[in-house]
Formats: C-alpha cells, structure tokens, sequence
C-alpha cells in the first residue's frame, strides 16, 4: 500500500511539472513509507548519510513543495517543530505525553460533529482536529518493569 503511495505522489509531482531529483525523491519515499510523523529535523538526521550535501533547507524547501502539492500534511503542535504525515487521508492521531509518538487512529471522521458546530456557531467548517494524549504502549511498558 505504502509502494502505490509513493508511485502516486511520483506521478502527481510529474503532472504538476515539479522535477524529480534523487533527494527529493529519498525524501518523498521516506515520507510515504514512515509512520512515524517525522520533523524536517528527523528526516534530514536518517537521509544525511546518503546525501552529505544535503542540507536542513533542501528538507525543508522540499516538504513545502510537497505540501503545496497536497501530497503530506503537516502538523503543528504550538512552537514545537511540524511534523509531516505522509497520509493525507482522514484520521486522528494518539499522541504520547511521555515520548511524543504520534500513532494514527483510523476513525470514521466525526462529520456529524463539523455539522453540529456549523450549527451552533454559524461558522462554515472547512476541517477539525481531534487528539488525543496519553502513554504509548512502549512507554507503558517501560513505566510497569
Ligand atoms: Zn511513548
Ligand atoms: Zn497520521
């Protein structure tokens, strides 16, 4: 699943007549592959060997290209760095407050709630967030032993 991920966002780079280069495509597979939720600084950390000239600022340009093209989404928690999902599908997310692991909660999205805040505040809803915090499961084990 996560192989046509990525052979989807290659071809939808080519359409929009953004240029394939062997950094840029390192970064694309890494993000479509990881469910991790990587920062810029993550995914410089696990490429920088296989590309010693590559820099944080290529990371980065390059995750804003991606975005722009609707391929990752990117998270921000206050001023804490964005992470970046390579899914860019609908769900939610379980965050641990001990080791700041974001794990996906593949959840129906609450669409029933957009509308009943739609209702109450007049508002046109475009989108919601929903989180959750709490322990990991490695760091509950961690906690028990
Ligand atoms: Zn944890
Ligand atoms: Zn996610």
């Amino acid at each position: 699943m996560s192989a046509d991920r990525l052979e989807i966002a290659v071809q939808k780079l080519k359409d929009t007549g953004i240029r394939m280069t062997p950094q840029r495509y390192a970064i694309l597979s890494f993000l479509m592959e990881t469910l991790s939720h990587p920062t810029a600084d993550e995914i410089y950390k696990v490429l920088e060997s296989q590309f010693p000239n590559m820099s944080v600022a290529t990371v980065y340009n390059n995750l804003k290209v991606f975005k722009d093209a609707g391929l990752v989404r990117e998270l921000t928690y206050g001023d804490s760095s964005s992470r970046f999902d390579g899914n860019t599908s609908d769900h939610y997310h379980c965050i641990c407050s001990s080791c700041g692991r974001i794990v996906d909660f593949d959840y129906e999205p609450l669409v029933e709630l957009e509308e009943e805040a739609e209702r109450s505040t007049g508002f046109a809803i475009s989108s919601h967030r929903l989180e959750f915090y709490g322990t990991c499961e490695l760091c509950k084990t961690e906690y028990k032993q």
